[in-house]
């Protein structure tokens, strides 16, 4: 009897929502889809953060608001988890999300709270900022 590989499970995708990367955020990321929601484009920028995937960071940045330049090299958290509390859209093009974001820096656990603004630019969402530790 021949012995199969047992094939490597794909892993799932950092943003929490327990598919596999390939089918989540990873097609979002590589720019072959586009965030349906402003909450997917959310985890895709969770995703972004764990993977350290800069271009995807600044391109779904909105033009108004985005950083020259961001460098996550010398950026040592690693980032654990990611809740998502609440997500409204306020008409077609506007949206927030409400999230916990887990990560550990230097041995240290820490959580970030924040809601962050989008909007859609040219047709597609895009981050514009955010409100750290909202009261609600
Ligand atoms: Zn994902």
């Amino acid at each position: 009897m021949k012995r199969k590989p047992t094939p490597t499970p794909a892993p799932d995708c950092p943003c929490g929502s327990t598919l596999p990367l390939m089918q989540c955020c990873q097609p979002i990321l590589n720019g072959q889809q586009a965030a349906p929601t402003a909450e997917a484009l959310m985890r895709s920028r969770y995703t972004a953060y764990v993977l350290k995937d800069v271009h995807w960071l600044l391109a779904s940045w909105h033009s108004r608001t985005r950083p020259a330049e961001l460098d996550l090299a010398a950026d040592d958290s690693r980032w654990l988890g990611l809740t998502v509390h609440e997500h409204q859209q306020q008409d077609a093009d506007h949206a927030t999300v409400r999230f916990t974001a887990r990560y550990k820096v230097g041995g240290r656990a820490w959580r970030l709270h924040e809601r962050s603004r989008f909007e859609r630019e040219a047709g597609l969402w895009v981050y514009v900022d955010g409100e750290q530790d909202p009261a609600a």
